[in-house]
């Protein structure tokens, strides 16, 4: 098959900063690609890698690929480029050939349908602002927190003041990011072991204290984010949670058929793209629902400004970009 490839290129502000204990998220820059078929099919994908260092290198690599290429050709040519390269090609060929089928709407935007990421700078009166709003719709809402931002005792305090507040209908997820040794890890494993509230420990130990995260995932559900990043093969060998991230793995077919064959403990996250990314986190996140273990998303719905980049069609946002 022979296709046509074109990008774009993309820059965004997200509406509040994102700050988590290794990095700060404001500023979002990526592509936009587009592949067609020479029967005239269309697929789109998004190339958003999450480190901005990582920018340049996706720059250099996609200038590589010419504008009229062989499918088998391109598919061996980014064999070798940056994951998030691959995400997007990947994405582009599976909605060129049929394997995923995109709907019009997904309804994944009220506050139940996704986990709501508290202000580190005001966690206890972001709590009350959602638990006000959880009254009024009279569902379970899911929120969460990350930590490693301050001193721990300090944390440890909001900790308890958080546990005092809520009741069964509010779900609670710690995303470390990777940021505690296994002395603190192991102070919170205890503390929460038997809360009913907690959904995971999310990536709470570096990304390759495997040892660590393993023994401690005997004690309270863990989840890995960032190993699975830069350890791929443990997506099928991780028996935990798996935050997973459509945009920043090499294929995201893989992550769709583990869905559509209900594997469980898969949690499906943004890493804020827009809406062309965004169909494939709504489709995974959909069918995650649909699976043995559901549980909301993270997909940071009131982070993204109001662009164009966000529309439910992805032909309007090609055309105006
Ligand atoms: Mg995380």
């Amino acid at each position: 098959m022979n296709l046509i490839f074109k990008k774009k290129s993309y820059n965004f502000k997200l509406s509040t900063k994102v700050n988590n204990s290794k990095t700060t998220y404001l500023k979002r820059s990526g592509w936009i690609i587009k592949l067609t078929s020479n029967d005239k099919q269309i697929g789109f994908g998004e190339v958003s890698p999450l480190l901005e260092e990582d920018l340049k290198k996706c720059a250099k690599q996609l200038n590589m690929i010419p504008e009229y290429v062989e499918v088998f050709n391109l598919s061996e040519q980014i064999n070798i480029f940056h994951p998030c390269i691959q995400s997007a090609i990947n994405s582009a060929l599976a909605e060129i050939n049929g394997k995923i089928i995109f709907k019009d709407n997904y309804y994944l935007d009220e506050i139940d349908k996704t986990a709501i990421l508290l202000n580190p700078e005001n966690v206890i009166s972001d709590l009350n602002d959602i638990k006000k709003k959880q009254s009024n719709i009279g569902k379970s809402v899911t929120i969460k927190w990350k930590v490693a931002l301050k001193k721990n005792h300090e944390e440890e305090a909001i900790l308890e003041e958080i546990l005092s507040q809520i009741d069964n209908n509010i779900k609670l997820r710690i995303d470390a990011n990777g940021s505690w040794g296994r002395k603190i890890a192991y102070r919170w494993a205890d503390i929460l072991k038997d809360n009913n509230n907690i959904d995971w420990l999310e990536q709470p130990l570096c990304v390759d204290d495997l040892d660590g995260l393993t023994d401690l995932n005997k004690k309270i559900p863990i989840a890995l984010d960032e190993s699975l990043l830069k350890f791929p093969t443990l997506i099928d060998e991780w028996k935990g949670w798996q935050i997973r991230r459509p945009s920043q793995e090499n294929n995201p077919v893989k992550l769709l058929r583990e869905l559509q064959n209900k594997k469980a403990l898969i949690s499906i996250s943004t890493s804020f793209e827009t809406g062309i990314g965004r169909r494939w986190l709504y489709h995974l996140s959909s069918l995650q629902l649909q699976g043995p273990t559901p549980k909301v998303s993270g997909l940071a719905m009131n982070k993204f400004p109001n662009s164009f980049l966000f529309l439910n069609e992805a032909k309007k946002i090609w055309d105006q970009l």
